[in-house]
């Protein structure tokens, strides 16, 4: 019998590319193992493809933000007025959406570019094909011109994502688009419908209404599930306040196109069918896990039925050599840095005999809604539900960012808490911020939770001045208290 490692043609073999795979993939072979990476996207229902990376890159975060970016300098143009700038004719400042679309997919296109070329360097082997198992320790890959790539290896690692879910309703699928496609549009929006509430529909609203497109947004039930309420609330205000329109408690029920655009019926919460006629209907009703297609059963890995996502224990499936990392993992955070991070510890588990886990708690996140949310930590319902409400201290405050006063930016919306223990040196478990640049504001936050802050050490530290950071440093009305938590002077 030769040696386990010579039985197989790769030590690692990874189906998916994108955030986690990728992460884990590079990690390995940098310690030396032999590694495969299959990556394929399967065209979206309108056809929409791209490259390398998988969701983050490609439709996701990246292309996210530069159009988020691309509504705040609109914003900005108007602000730079009234700090003096001399703007001719600020009345036809206007989005060119071809330009930006191209701008957008230019800087994707270049990291796809980036990603094969470190691949390459990196000596891991990066096979363009629809990968599954052919059996416990057999990968297959259709390719695009329908044939077959067959490998074997040691270690599998399933970080095949998700896509965005289309509604069983008629003509969805034919009429309608998701954050798969909206990127990439060729042709403006338009009057835009975006059907879902949670972080993908609100950041689309925000950035396609801070372009100068009429959007609404169709809210199911609630806005931002599994956030904060009191925060959640208090962005949908913000954007209604922006022009964002917003249509409670309604589900579609139809999309059908006509001659002067898609005709949208929707039920109402009165059970009355409404309608309206919009240029581009979006889905936002959240993501399907892509176990499907890799045959699992051929493997023995077992799936959680309800979401089709795999329950792994520290990234290992029930079969011990095959892992997860990312989207695919049942119960755990979808984002970039929480996929990239446990892919990489696994493979130094794997290859570098380290004993490190990936910790799920206390993962900071943002919602680039035109004015961000961030947060890290427990939410004030969970602290509630967790610790009840007699051992939890909630510190919370308006405040005015400074470069609001010269533009009279409204700053109602600003607004930030701090959630405590009563007890135990009143512990910091959870930190909400809204206001510009919040991801910026939390993410050195994070760090200090993950260092068992304390209120008082939140209070010992110094700010930097004028900052909206600072602010989180200021904070010292309690809810308890019921003192008004509307923003004191400027310095004091
Ligand atoms: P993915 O990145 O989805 O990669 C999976 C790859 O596997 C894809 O390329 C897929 O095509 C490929 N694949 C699937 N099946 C197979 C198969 N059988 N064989 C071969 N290849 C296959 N996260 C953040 O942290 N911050 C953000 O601001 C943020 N914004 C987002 C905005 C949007 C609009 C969306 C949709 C997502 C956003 N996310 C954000 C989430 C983030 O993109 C994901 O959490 C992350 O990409 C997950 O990485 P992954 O490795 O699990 O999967």
């Amino acid at each position: 019998m030769p040696p386990i490692e010579e039985q197989y043609m790769y030590d690692l073999v990874v189906l998916g590319g994108g955030s986690g795979g990728l992460a884990a993939a590079k990690q390995a072979a940098e310690l030396g193992a032999r590694v495969a990476v299959f990556d394929y996207v399967t065209p979206s229902p309108k056809g929409t493809k791209w490259g390398l990376g998988g969701t983050c890159v490609n439709v996701g975060c990246i292309p996210k933000k530069l159009m988020h970016q691309a509504a705040l300098l609109g914003e900005a143009v108007h602000e730079a007025a009234a700090f003096g700038w001399v703007i001719p004719d600020i009345k036809s400042v206007q989005i060119n959406w071809e330009a930006l679309s191209v701008a957008v997919q230019n800087h994707i296109k270049s990291v796809n570019w980036v990603t094969r070329v470190d691949l390459k360097n990196k000596k891991v082997e990066y096979i363009n094909a629809l990968g599954y198992f052919k059996d416990p320790h057999t990968i297959g890959g259709i390719m695009k011109n329908g044939e077959e790539n067959v490998v074997t290896a040691k270690n599998i690692l399933i970080a095949v994502g998700g896509r965005p879910k289309y509604p069983d309703i008629p003509g969805a699928i034919e009429n309608g688009i998701t954050s798969d496609d909206i990127f990439s549009l060729s042709q403006p929006p338009g009057k835009t419908l975006i059907v879902g509430a949670g972080y993908i529909g609100l950041e689309c609203a925000g950035f396609l209404n801070g372009l100068g497109y009429n959007t609404t947004v169709m809210v199911r039930s609630i806005i931002l599930r599994g956030f904060d309420q009191q925060m959640a609330n208090i962005i949908a205000e913000e954007m209604e306040q922006r022009g964002v329109h917003f249509i409670y408690q309604a589900k579609p029920k139809l999309i059908k196109k006509e001659a002067d655009g898609i005709l949208v019926h929707w039920v109402d919460k009165l059970g009355q069918v409404q309608k309206d006629v919009y240029d581009t209907v979006l889905f936002a009703i959240g993501r399907r896990a892509l176990t499907k297609d890799l045959k699992l059963e051929n493997a023995g890995v077992i799936c959680i039925p309800d979401d089709d996502k795999i329950d792994a224990v520290d990234e290992q499936t029930n079969v011990p050599h095959i892992y997860a990392v990312g989207d695919i993992l049942h119960k755990k955070p979808e984002l970039t840095p929480v996929a990239i991070h446990a892919g990489k510890l696994l493979s130094k588990r794997l290859f570098a005999n380290s004993s490190e886990t990936m910790d799920y708690t206390n993962i900071a996140t943002t919602v680039f809604s035109p004015l961000e949310y961030g947060c890290v930590g427990l939410s004030e319902e969970q602290a509630n539900i967790i610790y009840g409400e007699d051992n939890i201290e909630i510190y919370h405050a308006y405040y005015k960012p400074t470069e609001f006063f010269i533009p009279q930016k409204d700053n109602s919306h600003c607004y930030l808490k701090v959630v405590t223990l009563r007890n135990n040196d009143q512990k910091v478990i959870g930190m909400h911020f809204i206001g510009p640049n919040a991801g910026e504001v939390i993410q050195g936050f994070a760090t200090a939770i993950k260092s068992n802050l304390t209120f008082p050490i939140l209070k010992s530290t110094v700010g930097i001045h004028p900052t909206s950071a600072e602010e989180l440093i200021r904070v010292f009305i309690t809810k308890r208290s019921k003192m008004d938590p509307k923003p004191q002077s400027c310095c004091s």
